[in-house]
This record gives structure tokens, sequence and C-alpha cells, in this order.
């Protein structure tokens, strides 16, 4: 282990994070405080950097709190502001009944939640149903985001999805004229054919919330080598289009690009430039007009990306300290393998394993020291610094733990009304 951590610098305070982004908050839920403080004990033995190492306490023996898992490459949309590009459509895929055996090994070992997401669109993979209703039936929180191509899979599942799980659909637009430039779908479909979909969702179950995101892009935004089409001024008829469809909610988000230097997830926005003034002018219109077609049934959500973007306040998301904690209580599972964070899908700097890393007991202890040894080596100050990474507060809240373990004690389990185990 490396000696020369930076240590105690405290981040500035992160007025923008919205409650799903309090991950510090999720982790002192009585159900996961245990596996903190044991991580943290664990910590406290081997950083040389805050006593005299013993090792004497073995890796923690618990699978990642939640995981994202792409169920696939394969994407039957060629979005022009896909981050996944370089990921889609490979010929590689699980052996259906390891990926099954993987979700129960990680389960009995601490598993609480699985955001299907990423990679691909999860409705295209031969198994979605089967795969969601087997981790409803152990116990797992679920949570899907589609493209909106498979609704009638989602309906499907429906009715095995609680309170707390959630469906949200990237769409985008306003306009199924932007819908096809932006998302290019490689069959027949539209904005609103997809949107129709939702009350009959709903009918089935209203329990679970299904959200409309919509990624902002604007003028001269760039990824993948090419301009993205910009969906700006489209914010309201996407709302009302939200709205009208008995969705709960739409998200705005900005738009992310990946940094040439590590391809990490990063905005793509100079808050030098004087047309960040003018994207984020134009935003606002937007986002408070928007607001208006809130009520009690139908929200309008600013994300935490978005309130930073327009608080000048990214960097201090991306002053992270040495040692990414996060590593330990989220991963990434992904037909190309095991990954320490979702910002380094298909990167080895980031790999802990392959895909049947949590497959069987021997796979789960080498996967554990893996992830114990890129706790160690991967240097998040240096390869997350453009990131505006929203686990910043979380990583130095354990890392103020590990220099206080007096503060264990204290730390008192804090029961949400609705628990929330999504990291
Ligand atoms: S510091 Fe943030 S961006 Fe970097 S690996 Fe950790 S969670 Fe991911």
């Amino acid at each position: 282990m490396s000696d020369d951590r930076k240590t105690s610098e405290t981040p500035k305070k992160q007025i923008e994070l919205t409650p799903i982004h309090d991950f510090a908050s999720k982790l002192l839920q009585p159900e996961i405080l245990p596996q903190l403080r044991e991580y943290v004990e664990w910590q406290t033995t081997v950083r040389p950097d805050v006593g005299t190492p013993t090792g004497e306490l073995q890796v923690p023996d618990f699978a990642p709190v939640s995981i994202n898992l792409d169920l696939t490459t394969a994407c039957n949309y060629a979005c022009d502001h896909c981050v996944d590009m370089d990921i889609l459509n490979l010929p590689i895929r699980y052996d259906h009944d390891k990926l099954l055996a993987s979700l129960k090994m990680m389960r009995e070992r601490g598993l609480r939640s699985v955001i299907v997401i990423g990679g691909g669109e999860p409705t295209t993979y031969k198994f979605f149903s089967d795969t969601i209703r087997f981790m409803k039936d152990l116990g797992l929180q679920v949570s899907i985001v589609s493209n909106g191509s498979g609704m009638k899979r989602i309906a499907e599942i429906a009715d095995r999805l609680d309170e707390q799980d959630w469906v949200r659909l990237s769409l985008d637009s306003g306009t199924d004229p932007t819908f096809q430039a932006m998302h290019k779908p490689k069959r027949k479909i539209t904005l609103e054919s997809i949107c129709e979909q939702v009350p009959g969702i709903k009918d089935i179950n209203p329990r679970f919330p299904i959200g409309f995101s919509f990624i902002v892009t604007w003028k001269g935004a760039f990824i993948n080598d090419s301009k993205i089409v910009e969906n700006l001024g489209e914010m309201v008829q996407a709302t009302e289009l939200a709205k009208n469809n008995r969705f709960d909610y739409i998200a705005i988000k900005p738009f992310l690009t990946r940094a040439e230097a590590n391809n990490a997830e990063i905005v793509d926005l100079k808050e030098t430039d004087d047309h960040f003034d003018k994207v984020i002018v134009r935003i606002r219109e937007m986002v408070d007009q928007a607001k208006k077609h809130e009520t009690d049934s139908f929200k309008v959500y600013e994300t935490t990306n978005l309130k930073m973007l327009e608080n000048r306040s990214a960097s201090n998301y991306m002053h992270q300290p040495q040692t990414c904690h996060m590593q330990f209580f989220r991963q990434v599972l992904s037909p190309l393998g095991m990954y320490n964070c979702p910002v380094y899908r298909n990167q080895n700097h980031g790999r802990v394993g392959n895909l049947n890393a949590y497959a069987d007991e021997a796979s789960y202890d080498d996967t554990r020291k893996n992830t114990a040894k890129l706790i160690d080596s991967f240097n998040a100050t240096e390869q997350c610094k453009e990131v505006t990474c929203l686990y910043n507060h979380v990583n130095w809240f354990i890392e103020d733990l590990i220099h206080h373990p007096e503060k264990l004690a204290q730390l008192e389990g804090r029961a949400q009304k609705v628990p929330d185990y999504f990291l």
C-alpha cells in the first residue's frame, strides 16, 4: 500500500445532493451500518497513514450492497449521445444460470439492490422477465432504466415491483422528430407510442414510480467525435407528454461526454466559456416553465448534476480522496466483466473480475481480494479528477471515519421511511 495519501482535506459543502444521492445517509440505514463498520475497521488495520498497520483483519466478508447490472450489450437504438457506444452489440453473453447463481451468491452475502441499466437495452435480454422475477423472489430492490422499446416486457413484470422499486425511460425529447434524430431506433417506434403504454402499466400496478428521463443537450456538445442533436427547446413539451401519460416525474439532467485521457464520463461545458452562461440561462428558463406543470402526483426533478452545473459547483465534486471506498459497496456487473464504478464500465483500470466474478465461492473470494487490491491501488484523486462524482461526499465521509474510528461508536442506524438501498 502506498503511504503518501492526502487525508484530512474536507470537501466543500455539497448542497445540491438530492435524497436519492445522499449515499452517506443510505449507508447509515440499520441493515447496512454493520458492513460500513466492518469496512472502516478493516481499513484502519491496513492503512499505513492512519496508524500502525497490523493486517490482522481479513478483507470484509460481504458482497457489494448495490450493483448496476448490464443484462446485455445489445441495443436496438443508435443514440448519438450514448456514453457506452464503444461497448454495444458485442458477441459476449451471460450463461443465464451462472448469472442467476451470481445474484443469489451476492444476495446471500449482503446485496440489497440492483439497478438494471446501461451497456445495452435490458429488455432485449432473452431472459429479462425471468431475471427480474428471480431478483424480486430473492427480496432485492430492483430498478430498471430502459430506452422504452420493450414496454410489453416491462408490463410483464410490473406486477412484481414494489413501492421502493422504479422504472425510468430514457426518452430525452418532446417531439418524435427529435426522438428519432437523437435515438435512431433500428425498428419503427415513435415517442408517442412508447409514452402511450405507460397508463396500461400503471393500471397493472400503480405502486412503483415511472420516470421520464430527459438528458438536456445543447448546440456545440460533442461525443464520439460527432455533434449531437439539441433538445433544450423541447423540455416543456416533454414535461407535458410525461404528465399526460401518467408518468410520476420527469428528471432533467445535463449531457455527459467521455474524457479523452481515461474515458471517464464528464460534463461537456467549461464554466469559463460565454457559451456556458447562455446554455445555463436557457436551461433555467425551460426548467422554470416545466415546473409550472407540477402537481401532487407529477414532479419535475432537477438532478444533482444539473444543480451543480447551474451553481458552478462542479469542482466541489471533482476533488476525490485517494481511495474510492464506494468500490466496496457498489459495483457494476456486465457481460464484459465486473467493474468498480459505473464510470469505468469496460475499463481495465476498474476491473475486479470477469462476468462470473460472484458465481461461486472461489470466484467470490478472488473478487473480494481483487477489490481490496483496487481499493489500495486505484488513485481516485488522479483517475477521477475530471469526474463530477456523486459519491465524492460519501467517500470523504468514510475517509474521515477511517482517520477517526472513535466516531464509529457514535454512529446510529438511521431508518428511512421507505428503505432505499440503491447506491
Ligand atoms: S471516485 Fe467516484 S468516479 Fe471515481 S471510481 Fe469512485 S465512485 Fe467512481
